[in-house]
């Protein structure tokens, strides 16, 4: 195993301490806010708030679609959000925009 750069993103999942840490609603894990998804209470569903700077109440997850669903099983968003979000909704919106960001990386052609 070689060290990446220093002042580099830290590979792995623990808090370096560097910065604020937050709890991702989806596997509960803590983890580097900048590490985190954002989304905030957008009606019954939610916003993607991708520049962290959205006012109010925001709940924080992994972008990986394991914390999405996870989150969405247990309408984790509703609960961080103390609104009646749409769990299902709430999901979708996520996962569009991850799979926007994961479809810039990638070749397509999925099965
Ligand atoms: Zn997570």
């Amino acid at each position: 195993m070689t060290e990446g750069p220093a002042g580099g993103a830290p590979a792995g999942g623990a808090p370096t301490g560097a910065g604020p840490v937050r709890t991702c609603v989806g596997c509960r894990r803590r983890d580097d806010q900048a590490a985190l998804l954002r989304v905030v209470a957008g009606g019954t569903s939610v916003l993607v708030d991708a520049r962290h700077r959205s006012p109010g109440r925001g709940a924080y997850l992994h972008p990986e679609p394991a914390c999405v669903a996870a989150a969405v099983k247990r309408r984790a968003f509703a609960r961080a959000l103390r609104c009646p979000v749409d769990a299902a909704a709430a999901g979708s919106v996520v996962a569009a925009h991850l799979d926007a960001g994961i479809a810039l990386g990638r070749r397509g052609g999925t099965g």
